[in-house]
């Protein structure tokens, strides 16, 4: 597992696709692409977003005239996507477009496709070639029906080979299907097949909340075996940039890439006491601002203690009239409930403020830890305790019981709730969390 990743590389504009490369995120427009104003907005949005490469469609003439403006203008790499007119692949090489998307199979013939490879050859323009369940050609349409898989794989290997045969090597390849085993089971094959860089999307998946899950495990099932080079999310949302959270997501939750601050939330339960919902959904849009890799954390109560949270750079616990700001496993300051989320974000602002260097008031700091110890219950089975308990269980008897000490320890001198799994963690498996088993290839730009 985890060495899967395409051997051949491509470049789109400066972005490398494959042979290691960080996966890239890519949307799609969904403006008129001849409504400059509004294309170019679009762009910009999910350029910020963190989109590192975006597609429009070039559907008409006048969308291939404005081409040569948006590629000039974008700060990113601009794919062109072509289906059915050969005229318009070769007017968006001339336009510059860092890269064309095409099915060979509808482009018009093998005379228009080689017409086109002899100008991307010429230009140095890469191609995104591809194969769609809905439009598998002729001779492969009973295979289809006995083993869509098969089909699909095989449309994809044969337009590879149209490819090699006229000598151009410079691609990557996508295989769509609204199936998510489908999309699964063929790209796990194609990339035993096939050297060249993968495109992963889930086609059509749906809206923005059955399309991310549908997306989360499709691509994901493949990325966490190193399978796929750059993804799409396609969702029903005229919002492009809410399918490239949806991708960054993806890849922050398998640790193949960074990017902005890791919100951790507990799931909250009949401990809560305050209005955590509104508390977690302001925090969230808040990080939004912040481009740093920090990860700042939610927990619904303080019965737990604040060991759960110890990695976080940054958290808050609340009760129902007070709650505390905390660091690192240490408790900052306390603040009223209802000034947390205000609270906290002038210390994560005070922080950067200080190059990145907690600003700790040991009074503050000592009323906090007051606080802790009087809303903290160090008998409670908590949902994390248990989880903690199964994990040390799972290892061996020795530290399960060790876990149940801690909690059964007089809270004077109780360790952080969660410290008494040590190295085991809640997390399971005596993993470190912090690296991805899948990630080794290819952790992070920038
Ligand atoms: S016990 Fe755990 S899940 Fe329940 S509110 Fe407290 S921190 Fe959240």
């Amino acid at each position: 597992m985890g060495n899967m990743a395409s051997r051949r590389q491509i470049h789109v504009g400066p972005v490398p696709i494959g042979g290691g490369a960080p996966v890239a995120v890519q949307t799609m427009t969904k403006t008129e692409t001849a409504n400059l104003a509004a294309t170019m907005e679009q762009i910009r949005t999910v350029a910020e977003a963190g989109a590192d490469i975006v597609r429009v469609a070039v559907p008409r003439e006048q969308d291939a005239a404005a081409l040569k403006t948006i590629v000039a203008d974008s700060p990113i790499p601009i794919i062109a996507d072509i289906h059915f007119n050969h005229t318009l692949a070769l007017k968006a090489i001339e336009a510059g477009a860092h890269c064309v998307r095409l099915n060979p199979g509808n482009i018009g013939g093998p005379e228009k496709v080689a017409e086109v490879i002899a100008l991307a050859k010429q230009r140095g323009t890469p191609l995104r070639v591809g194969v769609n369940s809905g439009s598998l050609p002729k001779h492969l349409r009973e295979l289809e029906y006995e083993n869509p898989v098969e089909a699909l794989v095989t449309a994809a290997t044969e337009t590879v080979e149209l490819m090699e045969r006229l000598q151009f090597e410079n691609f990557k390849v996508s295989m769509k299907s609204t199936s998510v085993p489908n999309t699964i089971a063929s790209n796990r094959l194609l990339s035993e097949r096939i050297p060249y860089p993968l495109h992963l999307g889930v086609t059509e998946a749906g809206t923005k909340w059955s399309g991310s899950l549908k997306s989360a495990v499709g691509l994901g099932t493949l990325l966490a075996d190193g399978i796929g080079d750059t993804i799409r999310i396609s969702l029903s949302t005229f919002h492009a940039e809410e399918e490239v959270k949806v991708a960054w997501e993806i890849l922050k939750a398998l640790k193949l890439r960074q990017r902005g601050p890791d919100l951790i939330a507990c799931p909250t339960c009949g401990r809560l006491q305050f209005d955590m919902d509104r508390v977690v959904m302001e925090v969230e849009q808040r990080l939004e601002a912040y481009e740093d890799p920090i990860e700042v954390s939610v927990l619904g109560c303080a019965v737990n203690g604040i060991g759960e949270a110890r990695h976080a750079d940054f958290g808050i616990t609340g009760a129902k009239d007070m709650g505390m700001i905390y660091s690192k496993g240490e408790p900052l300051k306390k603040v009223p409930t209802e000034q947390l989320v205000e609270e906290l974000f002038k210390e994560i602002d005070r922080y950067y403020a200080a190059g990145k260097t907690v600003q700790r008031d040991e009074t503050a700091a000592a009323e906090a830890r007051e606080w802790l110890e009087q809303n903290e219950d160090t008998t409670a089975m908590t949902p994390e305790r248990i989880a903690a308990l199964e994990a040390a269980a799972a290892e061996n008897d020795a530290s399960a019981a060790e876990v149940l000490d801690s909690m059964l320890a007089p809270s004077s001198e109780m360790e952080p709730a969660g410290a008494g799994a040590g190295t085991n963690g809640a997390n399971g498996a005596g993993m470190d969390e912090t690296v991805s088993p899948v990630a080794g290839r290819r952790f992070s730009r920038g």
